[in-house]
């Protein structure tokens, strides 16, 4: 086990430039990024708070009591959030993922969602609306979610041993209850479902074969994770990861698999479906997927931005700095038209590509200055 880092700045307050606007900057055209790459997806933390303390994410020795979350006047607010999101939306954006921290412990979530799932494209049609989720608080909430207008939602789920799920979230909550909001979420209509498994080498690689068979043929999708160095306080190690070809091919020792395409450019998950007695893909058994960031980067097509809860703009999950939008959103002079004109010279500028570096440098030497933000911070 590797020596945690115990971070004495937080870094969360420089932020880069925003770009200086020229006054022929025409949005006709979408914006493509430094690496020809479409701005289609946006993720929005909001809640830098959790009541979990996942050790790949939020380890409980650093985000303990005396941790100095963020004031709730630093938190973008719902009218905020919908008013860049249309932004967004404007410049190309068809899916808005709501992250955290965990999202659901944002007060009147619901009231977000009705004013995002409101949104509609420049041809007209609703916003891919969906959010990731510990599970936690799903069974209570996941009628009011669908009400709302979310049309689905990913879950977070480590494994389906109580012990083996507490080692890693380090709190003291049963898999029992994470299990009955998937099914709440299923019974409301919110779907297709997802759920995500990091796998970490030495803590959880033996429940990847009784969370497949759990989920086969549930119509639940269940993607396991490469656990990534995300952050800078996970004390992360090459030795904790377990690549995904070793997971596939564990899977294939009793389940066998054949490989499906991608739904979708830009999907970060490799898709297997679960093959029939003939070795075709089945799909009443369904399909699995693995994410990975370590061993397989999938930067040449990544589209995703990500606003935290405090409306910085990243550019990648393993920035270190982002751009202050919420000064904007603040600034009564400043014109939407502004908003975008500034998103599209961001975007126009990025060339991130951290986890592809990292394969060619390895990890330290692939990040920028600084410390990379937290992922509690940004969402994942
Ligand atoms: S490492 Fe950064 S650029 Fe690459 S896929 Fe992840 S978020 Fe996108």
């Amino acid at each position: 086990m590797s020596e945690r880092v115990i971070p004495l700045l937080d870094q969360r307050h420089p932020s880069l430039p925003l770009p200086t606007l020229l006054s022929g900057d025409d949005l006709s055209a979408m914006p493509l990024d430094g690496l020809r790459r479409p701005l289609t997806d946006l993720r929005i933390s909001v809640t830098d708070r959790c009541n979990f303390r996942c050790s790949y994410c939020m380890p409980k020795e650093i985000f303990d009591k005396d941790y100095a979350y963020l004031p709730h006047s630093h938190l973008l607010s719902f009218e905020e959030i919908t008013r860049i999101a249309t932004v967004f939306v404007g410049r190309g954006v068809r899916k808005i993922r709501l992250t955290g921290g965990e999202p659901l412990l944002r007060k009147n979530i619901e009231i977000l969602i009705e004013q995002l799932a409101a949104l509609r494209t420049p041809e007209g049609l609703p916003l891919d609306l969906t959010l990731t989720t510990n599970g936690s608080l799903l069974a209570r909430k996941a009628q009011s979610l669908k009400d709302a207008g979310l049309q689905r939602v990913t879950v977070s789920l480590d494994g389906l041993d109580d012990a083996v799920f507490r080692r890693m979230n380090d709190v003291d909550f049963p898999v029992a209850d994470v299990l009955a909001g998937i099914e709440a979420a299923r019974a409301a209509g919110l779907g297709p479902i997802k759920v995500n498994m990091v796998v970490k080498r030495g803590t959880n690689e033996h429940e990847i074969l009784p969370m497949a068979r759990h989920f086969q043929g549930s119509g639940i999708v269940l993607r396991f994770i490469e656990y990534m160095d995300v952050g800078a306080t996970n004390g992360w190690c090459m030795d904790e990861v377990l690549p995904s070809a070793e997971v596939i091919r564990l899977l294939h020792t009793e389940l066998p698999l054949v490989q499906l395409d991608p739904t979708v450019a830009g999907e970060t998950a490799e898709r297997w479906g679960y093959a029939n007695a003939n070795g075709e893909y089945d799909p009443a058994l369904g399909e699995v997927g693995v994410i990975s960031s370590v061993t397989q980067a999938f930067c040449g097509d990544c589209n995703r931005a990500r606003l935290s809860t405090e409306g910085r703009l990243y550019l990648c999950l393993f920035a270190s700095q982002g751009y202050d939008l919420r000064q904007l959103l603040r600034d009564p002079a400043r014109s939407d038209h502004e908003l975008a004109q500034t998103v599209d010279a961001i975007w126009r500028g990025r060339t991130d590509q951290y986890s592809r570096l990292r394969s060619l440098r390895g990890p330290d030497t692939a990040s920028g200055p600084g410390r990379r933000v937290e992922m509690s911070y940004i969402g994942g």
